[in-house]
């Protein structure tokens, strides 16, 4: 089983004299792992789905963002692994670089690994591989199980990632429309991308 992420795909597709990302480095591991959903309003919206495994965010584009309900399967398109630092990381990517438009942490907490294993979960790094893992999430508008399961979807490798059921699934709820603002900063999309309009000017 590959136990070597690596940030050498991040880093060869960005220009960090011109975007303010993290160059970041892999480091330790937190002691309660970390995850993180950016809304990214690049070419096209969508979200950033990360989870903190072997020192690196593994990442996922999901369009539609993830859902409460569990009758709905998302697309989720696996992205390279970026730095744990990213989990930090709001505001703009100027629109020429890699990934350009508007980032903003729409939620963020730490998750346990619930992947059925033979005693305990199965390790993150062998789910990965085997192409079906589930998560336990503590974030401030997402909770509880997600399942994220390699499917072949127009002959190509993606994801689905779908909410479990468990009693913090909800199909009413719609967090990605009525709850649009920054878990850091409370700031909406649009208020970032003033904001740092003016910082640059
Ligand atoms: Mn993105």
């Amino acid at each position: 089983m590959s136990n070597s992420r690596s940030l050498k795909s991040y880093r060869s597709k960005r220009n960090f004299s011109r975007s303010r990302e993290p160059s970041g480095k892999k480091k330790e591991q937190n002691k309660q792992p970390v995850f993180v959903i950016q809304q990214h309003d690049a070419s096209n919206m969508h979200f950033d789905f990360r989870l903190e495994i072997e020192g690196v965010l593994v990442s996922w584009a999901v369009p539609k963002g993830p859902s409460t309900d569990s009758r709905e399967k998302r697309l989720a398109v696996m992205t390279e692994d970026h730095p744990l630092a990213y989990a930090d990381f709001e505001g703009v990517i100027p629109q020429d670089e890699y990934g350009g438009g508007t980032v903003l942490i729409w939620d963020r907490g730490t998750y346990r690994n619930i992947t059925e294993g033979e005693d305990e979960p199965k390790p993150l790094p062998d789910a990965l591989e085997e192409g079906h893992l589930a998560v336990w999430l503590e974030g401030s508008k997402i909770q509880g199980g997600y399942a994220l399961t390699r499917v072949k979807y127009r002959g190509e490798d993606n994801w689905l990632l779908v909410k479990m059921k468990d009693d913090k699934a909800d199909a009413r709820r719609k967090p990605v429309n009525t709850q649009p603002k920054s878990v850091q900063s409370g700031r909406t999309l649009q208020e970032i991308a003033a904001e740092e309009d003016e910082k640059n000017s």
